[in-house]
């Protein structure tokens, strides 16, 4: 158990447009309301593309996992742009090809299917929460 403040920042991209982009956002949501709530914190990345001080501070002291729609790697990115390096990058495209009997659909909301997939996607990131927790160090 967290014995302490620190948190596991999970920072998703926008995801506009695209069914892994919106599948990158559902499991960041499942992971900090549903498999490590009160460890983990969302943080919206648009914060840290106009320098928000508090989104700064957030990624800056604490371990931060990013999760990727594309290959265009907006997450990991700009939180690089801001002299902070992910503890864990994830790319929500192998959250499929680890489950391809779940293919996502939906790209404003997620379909049934794809919403089993982030939650699958969603526990097996909370291994990598405990591992962050578990180290001392930013990132973990
Ligand atoms: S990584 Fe890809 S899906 Fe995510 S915001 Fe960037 S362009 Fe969009």
């Amino acid at each position: 158990m967290n014995t302490d403040d620190r948190r596991v920042v999970v920072l998703p991209c926008s995801g506009i447009g695209k069914v892994f982009g919106a599948l990158a956002r559902e499991t960041a949501y499942e992971v900090v309301e549903h498999v490590r709530p009160g460890v983990t914190e969302l943080t919206c990345l648009p914060l840290l593309v106009v320098e928000d001080a508090e989104a700064l501070a957030l990624v800056k002291g604490n371990p931060v996992i990013t999760i990727d729609g594309c290959q265009k790697e907006c997450a990991k990115k700009s939180l690089e742009a801001q002299g902070a390096q992910a503890a864990r990058h994830l790319q929500a495209i192998d959250f499929y090809k680890a489950h391809k009997e779940l293919k996502p659909e939906g790209v404003a909301e997620l379909d049934d299917t794809g919403r089993k997939l982030a939650a699958l996607a969603a526990a097996d990131i909370g291994a990598l929460v405990d591992e962050c927790l578990a180290q001392e160090g930013v990132p973990c």
